[in-house]
C-alpha cells in the first residue's frame, strides 16, 4: 500500500502552533523522531491545503510565510515544497529533501485553515481511512473508533 510504504507509521505527526486554533498556525512535522518546521520557498496555498486536508481542517485559506506565526526552533525539514493539492499529507509533497534548505527560521510556513478544529467528530468521519493510517497525530489517535480500525 502505497501510504505505509511511503510513509513510516512512526514520526509522521504533522501540527499547527502559534495560532489562534489547532487549525492554523507554523506548521510544525516530525521527520525521524525530530521536530521541525517548513520553509516558505514556493509555500502556497495548493501546499496549505494539503495540510489543512490531513488534520481535518477544512480548506485553506491562507499560506503565511516570513514567520508570519512566530520564528519556529530546531530543524527546517522541508524546503521547495511543490504539492499538487490533492495529496494526504504534507510528506507525500515534492520537496528538495528531508533536511535539505537555504533558508532562516524568520522564513517558516504557516497554514489558515476554514475549520476551527472545534467540531472534530464530523471532519474525521468525512475522511476516508489512510488519513487515520499515516496521521500520526494523537489527537486522531484519541477518537480513532474500533468500528473504523476494521476498515483499515
Ligand atoms: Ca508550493
Ligand atoms: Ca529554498
Amino acid at each position: 500500500m502505497f501510504v505505509l510504504n511511503s510513509l513510516s507509521p512512526k514520526g509522521t505527526g504533522l501540527h499547527l502552533v502559534n495560532g489562534r486554533h489547532r487549525c492554523e498556525g507554523r506548521v510544525e512535522l516530525y521527520y525521524e523522531g525530530q521536530l521541525g518546521t517548513v520553509c516558505d520557498d514556493l509555500w502556497d496555498l495548493a501546499d496549505a491545503q494539503v495540510v489543512c486536508r490531513q488534520l481535518g481542517c477544512g480548506q485553506a485559506i491562507a499560506a503565511p510565510g516570513s514567520a508570519y506565526f512566530g520564528h519556529g526552533s530546531g530543524s527546517i525539514l522541508l524546503d521547495d515544497v511543490r504539492c499538487q493539492g490533492n495529496e494526504l499529507a504534507l510528506q507525500q509533497c515534492s520537496h528538495i529533501g528531508w533536511g535539505r534548505h537555504n533558508c532562516r527560521h524568520h522564513e517558516d510556513a504557516g497554514v489558515v485553515c476554514s475549520g476551527t478544529g472545534t467540531s472534530y467528530f464530523p471532519e474525521v468521519f468525512s475522511i476516508n481511512c489512510t488519513h487515520f493510517v499515516h496521521s500520526n497525530d494523537l489527537r486522531v489517535g484519541l477518537f480513532r473508533q474500533p468500528s473504523t480500525k476494521t476498515a483499515i
